[in-house]
């Protein structure tokens, strides 16, 4: 019992927190309410024409009945024409404009989540919140409540039709009434839970299909289209499954109500009857006592019924907002910084991904002067990127400190902090866009000419000047237009771009000829000169070229030296030297 209250008062505050959204359009809301009270009205309209109709037809023949029963016919429904318009197209407009905003505070989101947050959650599931669950609240903003609204307000103003009528026998037609709101609380209860397991569901099939679509070329190779199709069988049965209990309770749902009402009407029906035969209710009233009784079915029909999308939208609304609530990085907050001088200190960092996995790094302590050049070795796993990672505070150490220019790294705005630093990997990110704007990517406001010249110096422009378009030839999506030596120079152009105080080169592979390679390595040379340089470093020129190498094994700093001084101690460094490069 308490977890239900508990899931009622969540719905409820998942409902303010829609309305909020919904707040700013309440002029259109409010003539979508207007909309519906009109063709509410209409449907107590219709009880009192057909009460009249009959009276002056049959009961008491009255000759202008021929004037005002096809006027009134032609009224009733234009009015109703109009609620209906107004509702049905306020309501939409109004459910839009919170669809948009809602997936732009989303998307706002993602792009502030930490990296912690991505490492938990597959981008499909994400992706999978921002399209479809967000849609299904725009069902429960929009068109569940005009529903909710409208049939509620038709079943009220005949109810009150009829209290004004006879309230004795009112009385006695809405005596299951509480009963029936009993049964469509249940209900709604079980499409909530329903709803929340689909959507989940939905989730999985986005995750296990953008895996499908992204690693095709991996999944040719080991012919794992059979495999693949089973994982996607599962989650694909699974949604099934789930949308079936949900649409049983909905099937369900509509008989079961109904015939309660029915039960409901029977008694009525027995007691109108004998009322109108002790001639304590007038022929006219009898009918339409009926016609609104039978009217009330249609609305309350569609009340139940639309507890399902409603009840999605719960859900949609539950699962959007824990996004919305959880914590983004806060960029703009602290100690700003100009252009830093560049000289770091780890100071006993230690660093782990989750407490269960343990310490990733350990007691690692180093200090780097501005202008050095460090190389960072060390075996698969030993965490070098990680290493690098603390430097941009994708993460944040878990022990100890990492300063800059002698301050704590977390006392400055993370923007600024992140403005120091440039990245140049073989790993390269491009955007779907012309190689021009993927370099301008690190600096937005960068003039054409200083765009023109970063290309120059990172060699990009050796391969765009055959291309017709030069720098604004498209990369295609994710870059796949381009080749690994290619993306390699955009990244550079970018870091040359940026012009940060702070360099980080991982050198992982290299996808470069030899003689390419050292272009570009003078034009990775030039971009060192003056600034503070991680390498994690492969190539056995650039590590006897460093000031210093970092040597980590296990997560702990175990050797640091100039190459010369490393071989001569004869430990971890030398050792890793001689498997690496067989000499
Ligand atoms: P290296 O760069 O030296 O190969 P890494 O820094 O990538 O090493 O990894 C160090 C350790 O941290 C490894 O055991 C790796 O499995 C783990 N690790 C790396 N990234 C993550 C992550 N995002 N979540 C959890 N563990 C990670």
């Amino acid at each position: 019992a308490m977890a239900k209250i508990a899931l009622d008062q969540d719905a409820k505050r998942i409902y303010r927190r829609l309305i909020g959204y919904a707040w700013p359009y309440w002029p259109v809301f409010l003539l979508g309410v207007f909309g519906n009270a009109v063709f509410a009205a209409t449907d107590a309209g219709f009880v009192w024409f057909v009460r009249n109709f009959l009276k002056d037809a049959f009961v008491e023949p009255n000759p202008r009945v021929l004037e005002w029963v096809p006027v009134g016919v032609i009224v009733l429904f234009s009015l109703r024409g109009i609620g209906d318009f107004l509702s049905t197209y306020c309501a939409a407009s109004v459910g839009r404009n919170v669809i948009r905003i809602l997936r732009a505070q989303v998307f706002g989101h993602f792009l502030k989540l930490p990296t912690r947050f991505y490492d938990r959650e597959s981008a499909g599931t994400l992706l999978s919140k921002l399209t479809y669950n967000i849609e299904l609240l725009a069902e429960a903003s929009a068109n569940s409540i005009t529903i909710v609204i409208r049939d509620t307000l038709s079943v009220l103003a005949l109810i009150g039709y009829l209290f004004y009528l006879n309230w004795r026998l009112a009385a006695i037609s809405i005596i299951l009434a509480p009963f029936i709101a009993w049964l469509i609380r249940r209900v709604n209860q079980l499409f909530r839970r329903y709803s929340t397991r689909i959507q989940n569901s939905m989730g999985d099939i986005t995750r296990v299909a953008q895996e499908g679509i992204e690693g095709h070329r991996l999944i040719k190779l080991f012919n794992a289209q059979d495999y693949e199709a089973r994982v996607f069988d599962r989650v694909n049965e699974q949604n099934r499954r789930n949308h079936m209990k949900f649409i049983l309770t909905r099937a369900l749902s509509n008989p079961v109500v109904q015939l309660v009402a029915a039960v409901g009407l029977g008694f009525v029906l027995y007691v109108m009857i004998g009322m109108v035969r002790a001639h304590q209710l007038l022929q006219q009233d009898f009918f339409a006592f009926l016609t609104a009784l039978l009217l009330t079915t249609a609305p309350l029909r569609r009340v139940v019924n639309v507890a399902a999308p409603l009840q999605q939208g719960v859900a949609a609304g539950a699962s959007v907002f824990e996004i919305l609530d959880s914590e983004t990085e806060v960029l703009d907050v602290g100690r700003p910084l100009e252009r830093c001088r560049a000289e770091i200190e780890f100071r006993d960092v230690a660093f782990n991904y989750n407490e269960q996995k343990g310490e990733v790094l350990q007691g690692v302590s180093f200090r780097v002067q501005p202008g050095e050049t460090i190389a960072i070795v060390g075996k698969s796993g030993s965490g070098k990127s990680t290493l690098v990672a603390l430097l941009a505070r994708y993460y944040d150490v878990s022990g100890g400190r990492i300063l800059l220019d002698g301050v704590d790294i977390r006392e400055y705005r993370l923007a600024d902090l992140r403005r120091q630093l440039s990245m140049v990997s073989q790993d390269v990110l491009l955007f779907n866009d012309t190689i021009r704007n993927n370099i301008a990517f690190s600096a937005p406001d960068a003039a054409q000419s200083a765009i023109d010249a970063a290309a120059a110096a990172a060699h990009v422009t050796e391969f765009t000047g055959d291309a017709p378009g030069g720098l604004d030839s498209l990369v295609g999506d994710r870059g796949t237009l381009v080749s690994g030596g290619q993306r390699q120079r955009i990244s550079i152009a970018r870091a040359i771009l940026k012009d940060a105080p702070i360099l980080i080169l991982d050198e992982a592979t290299s996808a470069l000829d030899s003689e390419l390679e050292r272009r570009i390595q003078q034009s990775l040379d030039e971009l060192m000169r003056g600034r503070t340089t991680f390498i994690i470093a492969h190539r056995l020129t650039t590590i006897e070229n460093a000031d210093r190498i970092l040597v980590l094994d296990g997560g702990s700093l175990v050797e640091a030296g100039t190459h010369a001084e490393l071989i001569a101690h004869n430990g971890h460094y030398a050792a890793l030297h001689r498997l690496q490069f067989n000499v």
